[in-house]
This record gives structure tokens, sequence and C-alpha cells, in this order.
């Protein structure tokens, strides 16, 4: 590990916290409590409550209040908007110990958690704007005895489940559309990083958000949060995760009260380079694509797809980047890959290297766990020899695995890039307008780069095709999401008489 540039120190103890529910933080009390350990440095950093199906039912309650009584749905958009602008501003202002809570929980490297966070309050400030905007339509065709109108109204109770990779950043790509809406919140974050959800509640309370509105249970995806997709009092719920516990949303929501949900699941997303691209910037990008948050990243752009005859010295850039990158300590801030999230995914990521080789594939760099002294990290990994049925080019690993795999022709290239179930994500890097203009056409993918990847920002909608998927989430069209449509038709004078 480097050890010559600015690095945070480890917290002295374990900072505890209670979840959230009606404007105030609830404390642990007697419940049974989650102890977090930062994957990075293997210490105690973080204490959450275990909640029960009882601390749910009363955060649920309280949201529905809050719902159904139009406390927050009732005021004027500008109001709602000076909340989000509010909360945006204290983002900002307690950035650093967001950035710090959601490193020491995470493993990412703290420069980029400053970065998501500076992103996250811009997001509440964008959806500040759309609080005032949001609005329906009107039909003003019907003959002079009619006026259509057509109405957005919030859904009501939303249930937002977040997962670990992005704790924070995720939770601000719907959090603020939601509230835009007039919409009430649940939210339950992954057990191992709560702690930055829980200050959002915080903060959103201080800037001003009606009690009620946003309320945070913490506990396992298996007890809790299933308890919340089941749900018979939450009118919607938006999921991001698997591809496996999207399902079982989906049972439970046909199960109970047809709840409507937003689903944003995995990815196997291609990287299409072709050979007339500028390569020092795309290799740059591909190893971005690939390394970024560790390829904990559901848009990680981990299935290269390259023009034949420059692939194998492509390949042999993205190599020479990444054997350039800078692994280790998450609070280092020259870090620029972190530690790999939980135990699980390690395994996980170590068992698709193993497997890879078995399958054949060429280890082209990486494919090893990395030592120092405390903590999880792997190398990043690219492979070489790849064909189409390995579990590596097919499976999300969800890990800095990169697979490569050559084309001849435009069409093969795009034929590669769709045989997937997924449909999350894609870029092409290419000089020629057609070949970017026809890859971005015919891909399937709810994202799409061209000549460079994992751009992202308030105004533009995210979500998926395929499996990867439903809804959209951020932009204009994610508050949309959290609305219903009312068709309303208004009699102007009097209406011709059904019996004379
Ligand atoms: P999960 O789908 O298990 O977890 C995502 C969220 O769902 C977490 O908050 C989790 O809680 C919760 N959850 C788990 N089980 C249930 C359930 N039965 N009912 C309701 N909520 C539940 O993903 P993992 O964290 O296990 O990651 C596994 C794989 O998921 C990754 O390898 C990757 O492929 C994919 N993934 C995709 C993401 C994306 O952004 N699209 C993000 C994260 C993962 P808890 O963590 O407390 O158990």
């Amino acid at each position: 590990m480097d050890t010559s540039s600015t690095r945070l120190s480890l917290p002295s103890e374990p900072r505890a916290f209670g979840f959230f529910v009606d404007g105030a933080f609830v404390p642990a009390g007697p419940r049974e409590v989650f102890e977090r350990r930062s994957p990075g440095h293997d210490v105690p950093v973080t204490r959450i409550p275990k909640c029960t199906t009882g601390d749910l039912d009363m955060a649920v309650d309280a949201a529905r209040a809050a719902f159904d009584d139009r406390r927050w749905s009732g005021l004027g958009g500008q109001a709602r908007a000076a909340v989000l602008l509010k909360a945006g501003a204290l983002i900002r202002e307690r950035a650093e110990e967001i950035a710090y809570f959601e490193t020491l929980e995470n493993g990412k490297p703290i420069s980029q958690a400053r970065g998501e966070v500076a992103g996250c309050a811009d997001m509440f400030d964008y959806a500040s704007g759309l609080a005032r905007s949001l609005h329906g339509d009107s039909f003003n065709n019907l003959g002079d005895g009619m006026l259509g109108l057509v109405t957005r109204e919030p859904v009501g109770v939303v249930g937002i489940i977040t997962p670990w990779n992005f704790p924070f950043l995720i939770l601000c790509e719907r959090v603020p559309y939601v509230l835009a809406s007039g919409c009430t919140i649940v939210a339950k974050p992954s057990e191992v990083t709560s702690a930055t959800t829980l200050i959002l509640a915080e903060i959103l309370t201080e800037a001003g958000l009606p009690d009620g509105c946003m309320n945070v249970v913490t506990g396992s995806g298996s007890t809790i949060g299933q308890a919340l997709i089941e749900h018979p009092k939450v009118d919607m719920l938006s999921f991001t995760g698997s591809t496996a516990v999207g399902r079982r949303v989906v049972e439970a929501a046909g199960r109970t009260n047809f709840k409507k949900l937003g689903l944003e699941l995995g990815g196997k997303n291609p990287q299409i380079v072709f050979a007339d691209a500028d390569l020092d910037d795309a290799a740059d990008g591909v190893a971005f694509g690939i390394a970024f948050n560790t390829g904990q990243c559901c848009v990680s752009g981990s299935r290269l797809i390259v023009e034949r005859p420059v692939a194998d010295a492509f390949a042999q850039k993205v190599r020479d980047k990444l054997s350039r990158a800078v692994v280790g300590d998450p609070l280092d801030e020259a870090t620029q890959i972190g530690a790999i999230t939980t135990d699980a995914q390690n395994a996980t990521i170590l068992s698709y290297i193993e497997k890879g080789q078995a399958e054949g594939a060429r280890l082209i760099c990486g494919g090893t766990a990395l030592d120092f002294g405390r903590g999880q990290y792997i190398a990043p990994t690219v492979f070489g020899d790849v064909t189409a049925d390995m579990a590596i080019a097919r499976e999300e690993i969800f890990g800095p695995v990169l697979t490569v795999m050559p084309f001849d022709t435009v069409e093969e290239a795009i034929a590669m890039a769709n045989d997937t179930d997924y449909g999350l994500a894609a870029s092409v890097w290419t000089k020629n307008i057609d070949k970017a203009l026809m890859v971005t056409r015919r891909v399937q993918a709810g994202r799409f780069w061209v000549n460079t990847t994992l751009a992202g920002g308030p105004e533009l909608p995210l979500g998926g095709f395929k499996q990867s998927g439903w809804g959209r989430e951020a932009g204009m069209y994610g508050v949309e999401e959290y609305t219903q449509v009312k068709s309303v038709h208004v009699e102007i004078g009097k209406r011709t008489p059904w019996i004379a």
C-alpha cells in the first residue's frame, strides 16, 4: 500500500446509529445490532439496529399518514423545491462525513466517494426544479362543450431498496425525484451500508421535510427487505439489486397488492471498440469502465468486443493502463481502486476467475487476490481467448474482471453485444459517425455511451432493457415514474340530457 499520500484515520470506535421514523432516530434499544467492519481494513466502523417487522409497520404507518393527510403532496411545487434545495446545501455541508462513512462501509476510494456525494447534492438541486415543472396535459380539441385534462398525481408510499455498491448515489438517484413527485418514503439500505441513508434522513428533516415523509428501516434483505416488498400499505417499490431478488419483488407484488414497481437489476455490458477509435483514449475508458468501484457496478463495461486486427494490441494497452491504477487503502487520497465490499462478493469474484481459467480463457493480467495485510482486494483482471458460451462472458461477475472477444464486422459486433439476457448499458468507441450511430441504435441497452463510458448526471434517465429492469429513474422521466395519470373530462355548460 502506498503510504506517501494523505490518508484519513480510522474511527477510534464504531459509530452507533438508530433507525429513522417520523422525523427522528429510534435508538437500537433491545434490538439486535449489526456491526459493520470496513472491508478495506477489517475494523468495526458502524453499529446498525436490526429492525423488526413491527418497526417496519411503524415506518410504513408514518409514511402512510404523511401521504394521506397531504402534508407534503398538498404543498405547492415551490415549497417542495425549497426543501430539496436546502437538502442539497446540507449534503454539501456534511459532504466529508458522508464520504467518510461511505468509504468505511463500502470500501470505495475516498476521492471517489467525495465525487459521488457532490453529484448527489446536484441531484437534489436538479430535482427541486422538477418539483415545480411537473405537470400534466390538456385537450382543448374535444369541442366547445368539453375540456380534457390529464393530471399527474403522486403514487403514494414508496419503498426504496438499495444495494451496497453505491449506497448514497443510488439512493440520491431516487429520493429527490420521489419527493419532487409528492410521494413519501420508507427506505431499506443494504445491511452492510446503512450509515449514509440514515444521515440523509436526518438531513432531510433538517431541511424542512415534514415528519413521516422519509423513514429508514435497517436490517437484512431476507427479513426486513422481504417484509417491505410484501407490505400491503406500500404503493410502489423501487428496487435496485440482483436479478434474482428482482424476481422475488415481482412475485411479492403479484401476491400482495400489485404495488407499482421500478426495478434496476444486473448488467453484462459491452464495450465495442473499432480499429478506427482513438485507441489510447478507448483503452483508458475501458480500464475505467471495468475497474471503477472495483467493477462492483451494474453498468460496468465487463465485455470488451474489439475489432480483430487491433484486438491483441488493444488488450495490451488496457493491461498497461490497469497495471498503473493505484489499488489500496480506500482512505488514502491517491487510491483509485479500493476494497471488495463483502466477503460473499469477494468469494464470488475469485470463483469466477478460477472458472474462467478452468474453461480455457487466457489470463492477460490480474487473477489474484492482493494482500495488503488486512482487508480484501482483487487485482484488476483481463481474460483473452474468451468464447461466448463461457460463464465469465455470460454471467454478471460484479468485480474487476474483463473478458475480451474479437469481431470482424459491424453486424457481428452488434450481434455479440446483444447476445445477453441483460440490457443495462453499452459503449462504442469509433471516430466513424456512421458506425457510432448504427451501433447506438441497434444495441439493446437503456444507457449508451459514445467515445466515453459511465458518464451520468441528474438530467438523463437511468434504467435497463430486457432483464436489466423496468422503469426509469432520474430526470423528468424519473419523477413521472412516481406519479400516476388521471384523465378528467370537464363539461362546459350543460350536458345533453340522456332522458329528455
Ligand atoms: P441483492 O439483490 O441480494 O441485494 C440488493 C438489496 O436487496 C439489498 O438492500 C438487500 O439487502 C436487499 N434484499 C436481499 N434479499 C431481499 C429480499 N428477499 N427481499 C427484499 N430485499 C432483499 O444483491 P447482493 O447484494 O446480494 O448482490 C448480488 C448481486 O446482485 C451482485 O453480484 C450483482 O450481480 C447484483 N447487484 C446489482 C446491482 C445493481 O446496481 N443493479 C447492485 C447490487 C448488486 P441486504 O444487502 O441487507 O441483504
